[in-house]
């Protein structure tokens, strides 16, 4: 059974949804709809709840798009390219074909994204701050908290997350070797992943079901991925495999199915606040 089906392209990328991002959809536009609005701003008819629910849920997918476009974008620029963008359930993930020539080119690929939400935040902030409709005020407080989630939870320094790319990035520029950077930041990848799910247990245990679960899953699908890109490079490295002066990777030294890194910005700010339930844990 396909369950990713292709919404369009943008700038040539194909731009892909899982089905499971059904799932993150109702439960965003659930929890706009029944928790955040009514509760900020009370007393509007059902309707107004509805269309503002639905139309800050489309906004808030807008932002994880543009999140990754931003990946993309810039992985373009710097001659990389990009095979597809696919928005799932966690979030979003960027593909591109092969890794960046260099520690700058991957650093630069990585900002870009956090620095596109950043970007988001401050132009939701500036017209939260005009004077107009409640409604718009309403979406654009919620749209500025949502990009700035996004930008700092991916800047958390943990394998897959933008951070820990950054850190790979570093560590590679220092030490000059790719795989050993990559065996370092996905160590702290899986400390992170670790730290996620043990948080997310606690929440559950504290009542709050659906927040903890979810933070369990982004907790457990990062440190898989982590794990998969630490083997990677070690085999890698124990092959003997390595990169020549410019950086490239040699053609034969990864299987296809392993060229293409991916850059995921999970996003954490949904499942706390999912639902009447848990909003009290907001
Ligand atoms: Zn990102």
């Amino acid at each position: 059974m396909r369950t990713t089906f292709e919404w369009g392209r943008i700038s040539g990328i194909p731009v892909r949804v899982h089905l499971n991002w059904f799932l993150t959809a109702g439960l965003v536009i659930w929890t706009l709809v029944a928790g955040y609005y009514p509760q900020e701003y009370p007393g509007w008819e059902s309707t107004a709840y509805w269309l503002a629910g639905a139309g800050t849920a489309m906004f808030f997918f807008s932002s994880v798009l543009l999140h990754e476009l931003g990946h993309a974008w810039t992985a373009q620029r710097e001659g990389v390219p990009v095979q597809s963008i696919t928005i799932f359930i966690l979030g979003g993930v960027a593909h591109i074909q092969h890794e960046p020539p260099t520690p700058q080119s991957e650093f630069r690929i990585v900002i870009a994204g956090p620095l596109t939400s950043l970007l988001l935040a401050v132009f939701f902030f500036g017209l939260a701050l005009l004077p107009g409709s409640p409604a718009l005020q309403a979406s654009s407080t919620y749209l500025f908290r949502i990009n700035l989630v996004l930008a700092f939870f991916n800047l958390l320094p943990g394998f897959p997350l933008d951070g820990g790319r950054i850190l790979r990035a570093f560590l590679w520029k220092l030490l000059g070797r790719f795989e050993t950077a990559t065996r370092w930041a996905t160590l702290t990848g899986l400390g992170m992943a670790a730290l996620l799910v043990l948080s997310g247990i606690a929440f559950m245990a504290l009542g709050n079901l659906i927040g903890g679960l979810w933070v369990v899953l982004i907790g457990g699908y990062l440190g898989m991925v982590a794990n998969t890109a630490r083997t990677h490079a070690e085999l890698n490295q124990a092959a003997g495999h390595s990169r020549d002066e410019r950086g490239a990777l040699q053609p034969e030294s990864v299987p296809d199915e392993f060229q293409s890194q991916m850059f995921r910005s999970a996003s954490p700010e949904e499942p706390r606040q999912a639902g009447p339930w848990s909003s009290e844990n907001v």
